[in-house]
């Protein structure tokens, strides 16, 4: 079978491997489509941390399940359309932990991640796999991850007390995260204000559902004049997408009293730390969080939103599988609005 594989930072090449067999309550799945995420592009080219080559890639996909491994058919049936990936973090978790039990796997000491869903086939956990409905196409693959972390982000502001009909800030709208962002916060009850750069992304976010779209350089001004700011006041939450810096530092500066900062988009270790002035955060009693992508059962809930019809995919660029290498590099130029899929066979 055909896999993509890092042989060289920088570079992916498509390999002939042998077909891998299913484990203990593991399948085997056929992949159809998979979702090229920004974070392939910070994998392959190293951004993030030194990866010894050579390694497989690829974390979003929808498949059918082929082959079944001892114990897996308590989860899945041979002919299931599934959704794997759960944004890198889907091979498997414990479930016994302090994390697992407080519905946080990502966090599970014993956690694996999950690499190489481009592939024609791949072996992945039982559990870690969502059946899809009819409803849902397999264009919908980048659900897998950039949805699901939007999804859980929106979620945690709950945990906060920021409930439906606050209005929150999201930041870095018109990207492949952001565009869930607005349409789950909107099925979920929000009132948005969708922030990105230049009018053709304000176009789209408008298009995709916010109450308000603002470019980011008018930001402050605008939600200052929104909410009649004479002192302090502004939004309940500002969730960035963004992977900048100066994106936490323009979410955190909307912010009204008690708010919260959940910041989801991590940049270039280059960019450094953002700061952060303790005064105006004591007085003003603001939270800062972070969300790593989503847990199995946000899966599910998302994956229900999607086939209600409240949340679509725009997918700005179909691939085929032996274009991988230019679709990261046009992702890694931004020349993709939405999300980019390839298709595998
Ligand atoms: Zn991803
Ligand atoms: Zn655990």
């Amino acid at each position: 079978m055909r896999a993509a594989i890092v042989e060289e930072i920088g570079k992916v090449s498509i390999k002939d491997v042998p077909k891998p067999t299913p484990g203990h309550e593991e399948v085997l799945v056929k992949i159809s489509t998979v979702g090229v995420c920004h974070s392939d592009v910070h994998v392959v080219k190293s951004h993030w941390m030194k990866v010894p080559t050579p390694f497989p890639i690829g974390h979003e996909a929808i498949g059918i399940v082929e082959e079944l491994g001892p114990g897996s058919e308590e989860f899945v049936k041979i002919g299931d359309r599934v959704i794997l990936g759960l944004g890198g973090w889907g091979k498997y978790w414990c479930g016994a932990c302090e994390h697992c039990l407080a519905g946080k796997p990502m966090l599970c000491t014993r956690r694996k991640g999950l690499q190489g869903v481009f592939a024609e086939y791949f072996v992945v956990w039982a559990k870690a796999l969502v059946k899809l409905p009819d409803e849902i196409g397999n264009n919908e693959v980048p659900l897998a991850c950039a949805g699901l972390t939007a999804y859980s982000a929106i979620k945690k502001l709950s945990n906060f007390g920021i409930h439906a009909g606050k209005t929150i800030a999201i930041i870095g709208a018109a990207g492949g995260l952001g565009h869930y962002g607005i349409q789950i916060a909107k099925a979920l009850g929000y009132k948005v204000i969708g922030v990105d750069i230049g009018p053709e992304k304000l176009e789209f976010i408008k298009k995709m559902g916010v109450d308000l779209a603002v470019d980011a350089n008018e930001a402050i001004k605008t939600v200052r004049k929104q909410f009649k700011l004479g002192v302090i006041k502004g939004v309940s939450a500002s969730i960035v997408f963004a992977s900048k810096v100066a994106g936490f530092e323009l979410g955190l500066k909307l912010l009204g009293r008690g708010g919260v900062l959940v910041i989801v988009g991590l940049p270039a270790l280059s960019e450094g730390p953002f700061s952060v002035d303790p005064f105006s955060f004591i007085l003003r009693g603001l939270h800062i969080t972070g969300a790593l992508v989503g847990n199995i059962e946000e899966m599910r809930e998302l994956v229900d939103l999607a086939a209600d019809g409240k949340v679509k995919t725009h997918v700005g660029r179909i691939g085929k599988f032996s274009e991988i290498n230019e679709v990261l590099e046009e992702l890694e130029q931004g020349k993709i609005v939405g999300r980019a899929i390839l298709e595998i066979q």
